[in-house]
């Protein structure tokens, strides 16, 4: 969908000033990338080159023909004296080909698809925050673009505005968009990202898959950046190696109530009991006593799994996920918690407490109990 060979672009010629230098990237369609890096690392700079807003000095950048890609940034410019719906269809009414009554039905169709329906005829300063930020996001698509650019789009907000902002997010992602987005947020990231684009000094220093750059780091700077965006999301905590997983596992399942549900997304049940060891036993007969389920929707069923649903079939619930259908996480949810967990290397357990995010993950994981069989 989009590909950066070398790409460089300096704001003045000295070798120490630069925008960006010699980056290589792509990304493909449908994929998710969250650029992180320190302030000035040339995060910005990247999606502004995308956006064909800067041209570079060396290297190339390529997007597929036909293929438009805007740019979201956190100055969410709303033109403040048109209404919601004046603001989504006043350039397609412009430059589009489509009669208008067209170009108004896809406006309404999108607004009331994401829940803001009641504002069509509000002004911009008529809006919280989080509900402005969701207008220019669907101005941005209105231009029916292949590729969106967000740059910090979540710095303002708080949890209970990054709520619709994840729906909405994962709804793009659904539909196909490659959304590359800037964030400081660590839950955000780690909830919409397929990748991560780690940026230092303007160059590449990580392009990983998310769930191991979060979960299995080597860098040891990466390594610290991960832990200082950590501590200052309050809402997350990591459990790493063997013995905090059992430990964590053995904990939540004391915890919960009686009759409760986990819902499981992602991993075949039997690399989960792996490095349960020798407690795996005791918290399945904690389970069973307290009647709590495992609703399962994984791409395969483990031999474990597959007695399990045998011998006790109502706390035992299962769908396989075909394959075509991406799930970037192994995670499990429970209450107000996400609980996303990697089994390379150490077992590690990232823990996500914050209602919204829980309510999120679990509208993710209707949608994969949906598509599965
Ligand atoms: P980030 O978004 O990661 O904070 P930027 O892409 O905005 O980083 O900036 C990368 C580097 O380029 C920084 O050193 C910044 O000072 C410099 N820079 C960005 N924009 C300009 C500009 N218009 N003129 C001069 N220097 C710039
Ligand atoms: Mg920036």
């Amino acid at each position: 969908m989009l590909k950066l060979i070398n790409a460089t672009k300096k704001y003045i010629d000295i070798e120490d000033v630069r925008g960006i230098s010699k980056v290589s990237f792509s990304a493909s369609r449908g994929e998710v990338v969250c650029v992180l890096g320190k302030s000035g690392s040339g995060k910005s700079t990247l999606l502004r080159v995308l956006a064909g807003l800067e041209t570079l000095d060396k290297g190339s950048v390529s997007i597929n023909k036909n293929c438009l890609a805007t740019y979201v940034s956190q100055n969410y410019t709303l033109w403040p004296h048109l209404t919601v719906i004046e603001n989504l269809t006043l350039a397609p009414k412009l430059k589009s080909k489509n009669s208008h009554k067209t170009i108004l039905k896809e406006a309404s169709t999108l607004l009331y698809r994401f829940g803001l329906e009641n504002y069509a005829n509000n002004y911009p300063s008529e809006l919280s925050g989080g509900q402005k930020q969701r207008v220019a996001i669907l101005r941005a698509v209105m231009a029916k673009p292949k590729i969106l650019l967000f740059d910090e789009i979540t710095s303002a907000l708080d949890p209970e505005l990054t709520k619709s902002l994840l729906d909405l997010i994962r709804a793009l992602a659904k539909d196909g968009y490659t959304m590359i987005i800037v964030t400081h947020h660590m839950s955000f990231a780690m909830f919409v990202a397929d990748r991560i684009l780690f940026l230092k000094d303007g160059t590449v220093l990580q392009d990983e898959k998310a769930i191991k750059f979060f979960t299995a780091q080597k860098n040891p700077e990466i390594k610290s950046f991960i832990l200082d965006i950590t501590k200052r999301d309050e809402s997350i905590e990591v459990f790493k190696g063997r013995e905090q997983f059992q430990a964590y596992h053995i904990g939540l399942i004391k915890r919960l109530p009686k009759d409760s549900t986990i819902y499981v997304a992602g991993a075949v049940g039997d690399s989960w009991i792996q490095p349960m060891g020798e407690f795996y036993k005791y918290y399945e007969e904690m389970r069973i006593k307290k009647r709590i389920t495992w609703k399962m929707v994984t791409y395969s069923q483990g031999k474990t799994d597959r007695r399990l649903v045998k011998e006790f079939p109502q706390l035992n619930q299962f769908r396989r996920l075909p394959r075509t259908i991406q799930n970037p996480a192994n995670y499990c949810v429970t209450e107000d918690t996400v609980i996303t967990q990697i089994f390379e290397d150490e077992p590690t357990i990232i823990q996500i407490k914050n209602q919204h995010i829980a309510d999120a993950y679990m509208r993710f994981f209707e949608e994969l109990w949906n598509s599965g069989k």
